[in-house]
């Protein structure tokens, strides 16, 4: 069965790291659309010059263009063992056109990592981003000081959108857009919510589990079908 993952989740709550560990873990490609917007602004193309005075606003660029450039990836043969998406959908539009694009293909696993807004501000203020590797790093992987990237010592800087009036904004565009995609997926078997003020590796295994779950279920469906 090939692992089909949502990671959702408001802004800091872990999603890029939990979505990074289960695309290592698993052997399949992270989709973030945040990352694949940034480094289209970072790469001056057309699509990065009209994304890039959204994003710092922190309101969301047009479905029509994000589910334009999702539709693209998984058309590649790389997702067909399946991916985890990683900040898309962010809208019921988006999700709406993902059902339509996965047609076909083994269900979606929807993981939402809850966390509360005001450890979210905190941690967003306190995240930075090296210039080089793009890795993200929380306050704990930064002790003494994080001017220096841990992984590839390139130099650490912060979002343009980390800011804290950006993200309040951001937060706000969450509950609004994205926070009714839970009503858009609960109903389904294969939806779980992880409490995202644990630990990291806790998070993580409890993605595993949730995964896994809905593994053995197919299976079983799949024996009952035979
Ligand atoms: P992220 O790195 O996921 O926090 O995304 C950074 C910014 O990119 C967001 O604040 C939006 O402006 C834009 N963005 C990323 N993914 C989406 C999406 N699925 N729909 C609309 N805008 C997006």
């Amino acid at each position: 069965m090939a692992f089909n993952l949502i990671m959702m989740g408001p802004p800091g709550a872990g999603k890029g790291t939990q979505a990074e560990r289960f695309a290592r873990a698993h052997g399949v490609p992270k989709i973030s659309t945040g990352d694949m917007l940034r480094e289209a602004v970072q790469a001056g193309t057309e699509l990065g010059r009209r994304a890039k005075a959204i994003m710092e606003t922190g309101k969301l660029v047009g479905d029509d263009i994000v589910i334009g450039i999702v539709r693209e990836r998984l058309a590649r043969a790389d997702t067909v063992p399946g991916f985890v998406l990683d900040g898309f959908p962010r809208t019921v539009m988006q999700a709406r056109a993902l059902d339509t694009i996965v047609e076909g293909r083994d269900p979606l696993v929807i993981v939402d990592i809850a966390v509360p807004d005001d450890v979210l501000v905190g941690r967003l203020a306190a995240r930075r981003v090296c210039g080089k590797c793009a890795g993200t790093f929380g306050p704990a992987e930064l002790a003494g000081g994080g001017t220096v990237c841990p992984r590839c010592g390139g130099p650490l800087v912060q979002r343009a959108d980390d800011n804290e009036a950006v993200v309040r904004a951001r937060l706000e565009v969450y509950e609004r857009e994205t926070q009714p995609l839970i009503e858009y997926y609960e109903a389904r078997p294969t939806f779980h919510v992880i409490d995202g003020t644990q630990p990291p590796d806790s998070v993580q295994a409890a993605v595993a589990a949730a995964v896994e779950s809905a593994a053995v279920t197919r299976r079983m469906l799949a024996e009952q079908g035979s």
